[in-house]
């Protein structure tokens, strides 16, 4: 008889930059992904009967909590997935202010209120409000361990869902950090962990939750879609993108080249919404390449620098592949290059000539690598934008034309001028179209998502013509169809 393998029950999260281990997590079985989700039902029933005002209270003594300890989750994030101190600052700062604002506006977005009834059904008086699903599972990548899943977490538990959050087997200890300081302060389980690696996502896919917030990769978000389709749970899916900067003949260079290679870079280029394509029109293209490769020769990745490692080993070889390929389809790297992608590092990297269809172009790299293109006209430069699979955000500069711009680019977001910056506003959505996903964080839409719409009708008087009735009269019919008339059947006649 052969004696079945145990299989392991904890896994390890590393420091990228050294490979040391950060923290030891269980592998949490269906079971126990199952019991999670029945506690959160529980759960759920408590926080929807507390209400807006003090959901609230609990949600801003969440917020403060964690602004408080600031400078220990920054560290944590810092030696889980690598990004710099004061990235991690920034980005756990963003999410509070999405914490803040969820919290603030529930009620005034989701609160019942009064819609026209309109003129035929005017003795009605019609209401509408939006209503907690129930459970909402989370599930969550590792490149902002923070600010990603708050942009589901926050804004499902303002509508008056509870959670389940499994976080990315990189950044574990990052999402159980969260969830223990909610604990902390709430002092119920509204928010739940479960950790584990892929199979303990598929679980919660499975669970029974009543949605699913899913953002990570395309791939694995068609995997989610799937398990969830066997019990048609519903999805959020917030997946990649290929996001390109676009620069107009009269933008402000060397604020151009300054977000370009912030949005390239930053993160490592480990960024759902980072630059990868840069689109310059040709009067200013000789001008950016040479402002942004002076400002980028100064910037190198290190375990203490402004750049930080690669978070998942395996990224490395895709980022490799994509240099190469750009560089033996006629690319020419200005800065970095077929040398930049060491064993833990990536060095920025800034490929010109790279031909549209190349690996490159299309397909996310997530390294500090992008391409820089000149065209001819701000036309190209849309149709080069538009011509990929994904849609999730961009940026424009233009002094004139930016709004217009921005307007016709096929993604969720845009920004002008400026990098990332709608990320930042809580009162815009948040996600993309095509291949980048569906469904919006943030805003009131990002707090809709994790609801359903109720809608009420109270009869007010009786109505003058009552055809809802099998004593209906052929007097009241004519009368409804003169009413009819008057109101959609006036004009030329056609
Ligand atoms: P992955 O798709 O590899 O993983 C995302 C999450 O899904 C992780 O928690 C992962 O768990 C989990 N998972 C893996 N397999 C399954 C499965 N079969 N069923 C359910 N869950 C599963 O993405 P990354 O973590 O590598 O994140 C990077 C990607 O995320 C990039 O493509 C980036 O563009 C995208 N992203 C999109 C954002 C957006 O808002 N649109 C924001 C940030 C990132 P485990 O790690 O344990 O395997």
């Amino acid at each position: 008889m052969t004696e079945a393998i145990a299989r392991p029950q904890t896994f390890e999260s590393l420091n990228p930059a050294t490979g040391d281990v950060v923290g030891t997590h269980p592998i949490q079985t269906e079971d126990e992904v199952r019991a999670a989700v029945a506690r959160a039902r529980d759960e759920a029933l408590w926080w929807s009967a507390l209400g807006y005002a003090q959901r609230k209270e609990h949600l801003n003594a969440w917020k403060t909590a964690i602004t408080q300890r600031l400078p220990e989750l920054a560290e944590l994030v810092h030696r889980e997935m690598g990004k710099p101190v004061p990235d991690a600052v920034l980005e756990a700062g963003l999410a509070v202010d999405h914490i803040a604002w969820a919290a603030g506006h529930a009620k005034k977005v989701l609160g019942r209120r009064r819609v026209p009834s309109g003129m035929l059904m005017v003795n009605q008086a019609a209401t509408v409000e939006y209503k907690p699903l129930g459970v909402v599972g989370v599930i969550g990548p590792w490149n902002y361990p923070v600010f990603t899943p708050m942009g589901s977490i926050a804004y499902a538990l303002a509508a008056g869902n509870a959670v389940v959050f499994k976080p990315s087997e990189f950044t574990p200890g990052v999402g159980a950090w969260l969830v223990q300081v909610f604990q902390d302060v709430v002092g119920r389980p509204v928010l739940q962990l479960v950790t584990g690696l892929g199979e303990t996502g598929n679980a919660l896919c499975r669970s029974g939750v009543d949605k699913l917030a899913f953002t990570g990769s395309t791939a694995t978000g068609k995997k989610v879609m799937a398990a969830c389709a066997e019990t048609l749970t519903p999805v959020v899916i917030e997946a990649g993108g290929k996001d390109s900067v676009i620069v107009d003949a009269d933008a402000d260079v060397t604020a151009a080249a300054d977000a370009a290679l912030w949005g390239a870079c930053s993160n490592a280029g480990q960024t759902c919404i980072g630059v990868e394509r840069v689109y310059v029109h040709e009067k200013v293209y000789d001008e950016f390449v040479s402002t942004i490769t002076a400002k980028a020769r100064g910037l190198e990745a290190s375990a203490d620098g402004k750049v930080g490692p690669i978070t998942m080993p395996k990224q490395l070889d895709l980022i490799r592949s994509h240099v190469d390929d750009a560089l033996a389809r006629g690319g020419r790297a200005v800065v970095g290059g077929a040398d930049a992608v060491g064993d833990r590092f990536v060095q920025p990297t800034i490929l010109v000539d790279v031909p549209e269809d190349s690996l490159a172009v299309q397909e996310e790299t997530f390294g500090p690598t992008m391409t820089i293109a000149k065209v001819r006209d701000m036309e190209e430069a849309i149709a080069l934008t538009n011509a990929t699979r994904y849609g999730l955000g961009n940026t424009v500069f233009s002094k004139r034309n930016g709004m217009a711009i921005a307007a016709r680019v096929r993604s969720g977001m845009s920004a002008v001028n400026g990098v990332i910056s709608f990320a930042g506003v809580p009162s815009l959505p948040f996600g993309g179209v095509g291949e980048s996903g569906f469904g919006r964080i943030h805003g009131p839409d990002g707090l809709r998502e994790f609801t359903y719409p109720k809608a009420i009708a109270r009869q007010r008087f009786k109505p003058m013509v009552n055809v809802t009735t099998f004593d209906r009269t052929e007097k009241a019919e004519k009368q409804f169809t003169q009413v009819l008339g008057l109101l959609h059947g006036r004009g030329k006649k056609r």
